[in-house]
């Protein structure tokens, strides 16, 4: 395995605010890598980095490249694709509209790509005429991940997937990202589910504060005194 991505000493600040400070972190080809924390720990400003959407101190790199040197769109070209939290769904049109617009960068292949997805969440299918706004909250969640894909990316990043979620519409995405993992796509999750994310993750960085407080796999994690008590319930 080999770093996709790479985060060494890297710090972001929003004007007076320091949403990161000093991060080193990184993404091996293939892996599900999974950042954990509180309201405000800085996971989006993170993810948001990685995709070039901020300025930085420190190196990000992608496949070697330094991320601050491309624009977000060279990156979804290289393969990084961003699902973000806010979904950023075209409300107006239609279900399948809104998946061929993900792959407007990268046409080849795209019937595939279509077909994947639609096996991914049949709901989407059945509802590919249906106008995004009228979906429910998790089927656009659905929707905002099967665009992303789209995108045919190489790294996919998503940002607060199971925000909001009923039980149901969890197991779907859980599911999913089972399948999408297996068809060779290398995953960086942000979430504030902590079970559910050490349940996908290889491997899981624990951010609080703008900092690494702790990093290392499931198992380890689950049994560090301090994850027990303060994230999984004692
Ligand atoms: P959440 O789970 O609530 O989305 P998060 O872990 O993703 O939180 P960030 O959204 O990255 O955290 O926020 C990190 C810090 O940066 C917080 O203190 C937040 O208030 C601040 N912050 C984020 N975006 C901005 C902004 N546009 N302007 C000013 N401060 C910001």
């Amino acid at each position: 395995m080999s770093a996709v991505v790479s985060v060494d000493d890297v710090s972001v600040s929003y004007g007076e605010v320091a949403a990161l400070r000093g991060i080193t972190a990184n993404v091996q080809d293939g892996e599900i890598v999974g950042v954990i924390g509180p309201n405000g720990a800085g996971k989006t400003t993170l993810v948001e980095t990685i995709s070039g959407f901020h300025d930085y101190a420190g190196h990000v790199e992608y496949r070697g490249e330094e991320v601050g040197d491309a624009s977000p769109s060279d990156l979804v070209e290289a393969g990084l694709v961003h699902c973000t939290e806010s979904r950023d769904l075209f409300g107006h049109l239609s279900v399948e509209d809104n998946l061929e617009l993900g792959a407007y960068r990268q046409q080849d292949g795209v019937d595939d790509r279509l077909d994947f997805v639609y096996d991914l969440f049949p709901t989407l299918a059945e509802r590919a005429d249906q106008n995004a706004r009228t979906m429910s909250g998790g089927e656009q969640q659905m929707l905002a991940i099967g665009r992303a894909l789209m995108g045919d990316p190489d790294v996919l990043i998503l940002d607060e997937p199971t925000l909001g979620l009923a039980p149901v519409i969890l197991q779907d995405i859980s599911d999913g990202l089972d399948t999408i993992r297996d068809s060779g796509v290398t995953v960086l999750l942000a979430e504030q589910n902590v079970t559910f994310t050490m349940n996908h993750a290889d491997r899981v960085y624990l951010l609080e504060n703008g900092t690494i407080e702790r990093e290392g796999d499931p198992e380890t994690l689950r049994g560090d005194e301090y994850i027990r008590t303060a994230y999984l319930g004692g």
